[in-house]
């Protein structure tokens, strides 16, 4: 088979994004996906008049690379903010909401703080203690449960950081990273010694509503995909190839091997498939890039889709959802009311929502039947929200090995990445799980990898 001056081995976003960049440098280059599609966990599903998006479902506004990209290919006016506010958690098996004026239940107000029913009384004075608490921040690297402990106490380990900031990766808040995670709370810490302060200060002279937090296509993060294939040529594509290695080739360039037997050169090679699929990929190749890939971690999650009459819910869903925090011993971690978040989503009269389960939590969730993992997202949401009578529509999303995880040490762990392919000139890695983890940060860095990428195949070409 021939080459291309540059492979792409993964076509979700990152790989998208990446061939998008080097499109737009008239770069020539090869797209090679193991599936039968492309957008990898990107993937929406439409069902009588339901909008299901069946992995992510929201663009970060505050990491804006994404919302750039749309705009780029000409969907930026289909770009919808979410359109409630406010997020509960269970407590004692009852719905709390977490004050408005806080940043993930992080008070950044007062009087709303005072009220919640989230935190017991005690709670809430350790947390407010964090205001004049001295910024000790660890030499190192630390979890988000001892970051949060250390600021804010052990009810706010147990009842935000674990359920929001460790739950939004899947993952589990005495593993995950600090450092690779929320920088911008390590950063907040040493400059105003306070992380309320910190979020305070960022408010203070800001006038009228804050911008929405989150934003997504109206039909669908697969219009993000859609654009992005109609904006590449049709024969840079191919799917249905898993590749299975790479070998370095005299003067300069690589030999990508697919599981076929079929053999391709490349000036450049853009790895973009997650960072356990990389390891095998290399193992042969670079056998110190390899280890330092798998020594990443991944957890499974499961996504169901329920959709109710609206009549059946009792709860009015003024919200964004629920977070499920794990001392509740509910089977799933959190629930999002999907038809209040995002216009066009569900007919009016109907609700659609999507329960989370399994993670680090939970990793058995990913091989439960379909029937089991419908049944207990449909008993916990029909008990946190009230609602009489089986859903109309129930879909089952399984990602396994779909969120690698960033745990304490993984920006030493990508130092070790860095340093091997600095060896490897030609040779370039970028998905979820190395340099960022959510969709804006795969954009990114694609971009980024591709950039590099362009400034070495002309290079060769001339050689
Ligand atoms: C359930 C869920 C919800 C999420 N929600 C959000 C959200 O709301 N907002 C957000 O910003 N982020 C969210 N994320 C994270 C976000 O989806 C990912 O960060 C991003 O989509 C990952 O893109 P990627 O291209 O790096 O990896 P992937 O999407 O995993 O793509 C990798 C591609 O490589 C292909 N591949 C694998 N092996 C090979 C091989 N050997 N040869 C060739 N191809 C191969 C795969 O088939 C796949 O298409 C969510 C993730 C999940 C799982």
């Amino acid at each position: 088979m021939p080459g291309a001056p540059v492979v792409i081995v993964g076509g979700g976003m990152s790989g998208l994004a990446a061939a998008y960049e080097l499109c737009r440098r008239h770069v020539p280059f090869l797209l090679l996906e193991a599936s039968a599609t492309l957008g990898g966990v990107v993937k929406t599903e439409r069902i009588d008049r339901f909008v299901i998006d069946a992995g992510p479902d929201a663009l970060l506004t505050q990491k804006p690379a994404a919302i750039d990209l749309c705009r780029e290919l000409g969907i930026g006016h289909r770009l919808r903010p979410q359109a409630t506010r406010g997020t509960f958690l269970v407590r004692g098996g009852a719905l709390r909401s977490l004050p408005e004026a806080s940043v993930f239940g992080i008070p950044t107000a007062w009087s709303p703080f005072v009220t919640t029913r989230a935190f017991s009384l005690r709670g809430k004075l350790r947390m407010a203690a964090e205001y004049v608490l001295p910024g000790r921040p660890a030499a190192g690297d630390e979890s988000i449960a001892s970051f949060m402990g250390r600021r804010f106490g052990r009810e706010a380990v147990e009842y935000l950081a674990d359920p929001l900031l460790a739950g939004i990766h899947g993952g589990d808040a005495e593993r995950l990273s600090m450092r690779a995670l929320f920088p911008r709370f390590l950063d907040m810490e040493r400059r105003y010694g306070s992380l309320i302060r910190g979020f305070r200060a960022g408010m203070r002279g800001r006038t009228g509503p804050a911008a929405a937090p989150f934003v997504a296509p109206i039909g669908g993060l697969c219009e993000m995909v859609e654009a992005l294939v109609a904006a590449l040529p049709r024969e840079s594509c191919r799917t249905g190839v898993r590749v299975d290695g790479i070998e370095a080739i005299g003067h300069g360039g690589f030999r990508v091997h697919d599981a076929a037997g079929n053999t391709m050169t490349a000036d450049a090679v853009l790895l973009a498939t997650p960072p356990r699929i990389i390891a095998p990929i290399v193992r042969t190749f670079d056998p110190a890039l390899a280890g330092a890939c798998a020594r990443i971690p991944s957890v499974s999650v499961v996504t169901a889709a329920l959709a109710y009459p609206r009549r059946a819910v009792k709860n009015p869903l003024n919200g964004t959802g629920v977070v499920v925090p794990r001392s509740e011993g509910m089977g799933i971690s959190a629930v999002t009311w999907v038809s209040s978040k995002w216009e066009g989503r569900a007919p009016s009269d109907h609700v659609l929502l999507r329960a989370y389960l399994g993670g680090a939590r939970d990793p058995g969730a990913i091989d439960l039947s379909t029937d089991a993992i419908l049944a207990r997202a449909h008993r916990d949401v029909g008990r946190l929200l009230g609602i009489i009578g089986e859903p109309v529509l129930a879909r089952v999303y399984r990602w396994p090995h779909a969120n690698a995880q960033q745990e304490v040490g993984h920006l030493g762990l990508m130092a070790q990445i860095d340093d091997r392919l600095s060896a490897h000139s030609g040779l370039f890695i970028s998905a979820a799980g190395f340099r960022g983890s959510g969709i804006a940060d795969c954009v990114a860095d694609g971009r980024r990898q591709a950039t590099a990428a362009a400034v070495i195949v002309p290079q060769r070409l001339t050689a």
